[in-house]
């Protein structure tokens, strides 16, 4: 086990590619148990130097969309390049359904068997800020331990979609075909933020959709604003079960990562990434600390309940609360 005499060993052995020592870095920075998160704390500092060389992409897309299919391919196809790959699944269900979406199958089998790759599920905590912050620190260790490739998957349900495109490079959707009515049921939300959009299935009778739909998703997509003056999203189609289009993926990839890189984008965005980071859980914590006040907590009670029974209206119980606050913080 990781404690502060074998720290400096284990950060030796995660860089020279110990697998074992990289999982056991994880359950180190995944523990809620506070000396772990002080000895975690000193660990990720430690191998911030040997951060940030990976290719980082986002994968998302509704269950059945075929991810795990795709992440096996394609990151087979990256390892015959020579490359080193991660996959981390970030699963947001837990919280609702008390079940995972992304955690309970067996998938990736032949990637999971391959050397040269690592598989990591995050499963979510309760909130999933917590879950996405852990997959944060997963992609540095990953990084030093020397991976290319760095790919987070997640489910394209609800906030795990914008968290996971916020500590990516590239952020990528899986879309199957619909009926050809499915424009109507394109998320406006996803187009803004997918550097990519594969349309994945694309063999056997689903052909004419797929090239039906990728037509509706290009013409979507040129009426949108660009998230980058430098790329224009793409609309790649592939079949994941015949490891079809995975070529041309990699060199969509590519391409988008040599035009954000020549003109210095890439380093400004994930330079505001972190800074972002930092301020949404800097403010998390700060409400957090207001709202554990016996105090506040009192007094915002009382004051909740004096407008539930209409006795100040919820402009006044506002102004009570700021004035409140003013006097403890001032
Ligand atoms: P996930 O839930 O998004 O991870 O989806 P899976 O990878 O588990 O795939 C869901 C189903 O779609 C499985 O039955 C796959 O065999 C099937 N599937 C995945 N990719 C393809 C593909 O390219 N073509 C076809 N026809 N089926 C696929």
């Amino acid at each position: 086990m990781i404690n502060e005499m074998t720290l400096a060993d284990y950060i030796g052995r995660i860089r020279s590619g110990e697998r074992a020592a990289l999982a056991q870095a994880m359950t180190l920075v995944e523990s809620l148990h506070p000396r772990h998160q002080a000895l975690s704390t000193q660990l990720l500092d430690s191998i911030m130097p040997f951060t940030g060389k990976a290719l980082r992409l986002g994968i998302t897309g509704t269950p059945g969309a075929g991810k795990s299919t795709f992440l096996e391919a394609f990151g087979m196809l990256l390892i015959s390049k020579g490359l080193k790959v991660a996959v981390i699944a970030v699963d947001p269900s837990s919280p609702v359904s008390g079940g995972s979406i992304l955690g309970d199958k067996t998938r990736m089998t032949e990637l999971a068997r391959t050397d040269s790759a690592f598989i990591r599920p995050v499963p979510s905590s309760g909130h999933l800020g917590g879950a996405s912050q852990r997959a944060r620190e997963l992609i540095l260790l990953c990084e030093a331990a020397n991976y290319d490739v760095v790919m987070v998957e997640t489910v394209g349900v609800g906030q795990s979609e914008t968290e996971v495109a916020r500590m990516v490079d590239c952020f990528i959707s899986l879309q199957i075909a619909g009926g050809g009515d499915e424009l109507q049921g394109i998320k406006k939300g996803m187009m803004e933020m997918a550097d990519l959009i594969i349309i994945n299935k694309d063999d056997g009778e689903n052909r004419p959709n797929v090239a039906i739909t990728r037509h509706m998703y290009e013409s979507a997509l040129h009426i949108l604003r660009r998230k980058y003056e430098e790329w224009q999203p793409q609309v790649l189609t592939c079949s994941a079960r015949e490891k079809r289009g995975m070529e041309q993926i990699w060199q969509a990839i590519a391409d988008f990562q040599r035009a954000l890189s020549h003109s210095g984008r890439l380093g400004k965005v994930r330079q505001q990434q972190a800074i972002d980071w930092l301020q949404r859980q800097t403010e998390e914590e700060v409400l957090q600390q207001i709202f554990t006040q016996p105090d506040f907590d009192h007094y915002f009670h009382q004051t909740l309940q004096a407008v539930k029974d209409n006795k100040l209206s919820v402009r006044t119980g506002l102004q009570k609360i700021k004035e409140f606050l003013q006097l403890q913080y001032s």
